[in-house]
């Protein structure tokens, strides 16, 4: 029999196991607490449990940890990246980012990515396995510990594809969000997709104000597939329709996240383009410079273009930022630290 991962539970679930093996529910409610907000994970320390009902949960279930495998401190800012190692030995990737108005994590949801990208570097070997609540909680849990310090924004922004993992994504953000455990506010939650449409659905249903982010990186279906071959499966028109029935279904603003290229999606064809289908939509454009990997041979814009395009699309009345850069000295965006270390 397969053991179940006791820390990747709900509060209800655990409840209901605990009612299924003759206990109370509020053991479960005791087990949730400790994992989720007292940021424990011995089993056997949870002293408050009687010894022969520690051994009956060891027996059917077990306790997934993540070891630190590596930490980077960024000298340029408060930033330290992650590399966690997982019970097979599979290494990931998060980043601990402080900011004025709170600690934000970015954390992985898969090891790898199917999504082939052009210009990702998680994506360059393929999907390995789709990461569990536990695992994706644990990197946060993991990083409080490490720095001392509470967590109260989390981005799922690193290696994998949050909508291609969708129910252990959807369990990871009830569980971090549960009062009775970290209770992370569903708005400093992001998620970020490279557009699988009938997942959007899926999600604008489940009644969540998370703020979603929207991997556009082109207004013009040929020139987005030659970059992301979602794009040939689901085409922009397609796509801004479920962002809209998003924005209408939670009252949220949307992001749309735009890597800007270098001759590749920064001209004024570009601009005229995604004014067009972005106009009067409650989103905005986070502009985010390429950051080069080596198997993707173009270049990052120049700092000069990256602020242009974004006047270019203020002048259109399209809300844009740029993406600040953190920990720039400590190896750049998505999967890029982790293939360094693992393509040895
Ligand atoms: N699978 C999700 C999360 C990806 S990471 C998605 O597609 O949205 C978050 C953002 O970083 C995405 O917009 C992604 O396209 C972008 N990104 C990935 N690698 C990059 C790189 N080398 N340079 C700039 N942006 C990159």
């Amino acid at each position: 029999m397969n053991k179940i991962e006791l820390n990747g539970m709900s509060l209800n679930e655990l409840k209901a196991l605990m009612i299924d093996i003759g206990e109370k529910s509020y053991r479960g409610q005791q087990v949730f607490t400790y994992f989720n907000r007292n940021n424990n994970l011995d089993i056997d320390s949870l002293i408050q449990l009687p010894k022969d009902l520690r051994k009956k949960i060891s027996d059917l279930s077990f306790v997934n940890e993540l070891k630190i495998y590596k930490r980077f401190d960024s000298r340029v800012d408060r930033t330290s990246k992650y590399l966690f190692q997982l019970r097979d030995d599979n290494i990931i990737e998060s980043v601990f980012m402080q900011y004025k108005h709170g600690n934000t994590a970015c954390i992985s949801t898969q090891i790898g990515c199917r999504m082939g990208c052009k210009f990702c570097a998680s994506t360059k070997e393929g999907l390995i396995r789709n990461l569990t609540p536990a695992e994706m909680l644990n990197q946060i849990y993991m990083m409080e510990k490490d720095t001392g310090e509470v967590i109260s924004n989390v981005v799922l922004m690193g290696s994998g594809e949050p909508l291609d993992n969708y129910d252990n994504v959807l369990k990871f953000i009830n569980i971090i969000h549960d009062e009775n455990g970290h209770n992370i506010s569903l708005r400093n939650i992001t998620l970020s997709t490279c557009g699988i449409i009938p997942k959007i659905y899926e999600l604008s249903k489940e009644n969540l104000p998370i703020t979603l982010s929207v991997s556009l990186h082109s207004p013009f279906d040929s020139e987005r597939a030659k970059i992301m071959p979602i794009a040939k499966k689901y085409n922009i028109s397609e796509l801004i329709k479920a962002c809209r029935f998003y924005e209408r279904s939670t009252n949220r603003r949307l992001t749309f996240e735009y890597t800007l290229i270098e001759n590749i999606n920064d001209t004024k064809a570009d601009l005229e383009e995604l004014s067009r289908i972005l106009k009067g939509f409650n989103s905005h454009v986070n502009i985010i410079p390429l950051n080069p990997i080596k198997e993707y041979d173009k270049e990052r814009p120049i700092r000069d273009h990256v602020k242009k395009f974004q006047i270019e699309l203020l002048k259109r009345n399209i809300p844009a930022t740029i993406r600040r850069e953190m920990g720039s000295d400590i190896s750049a965006s998505c999967g890029q630290l982790r293939r360094s270390i693992t393509k040895v």
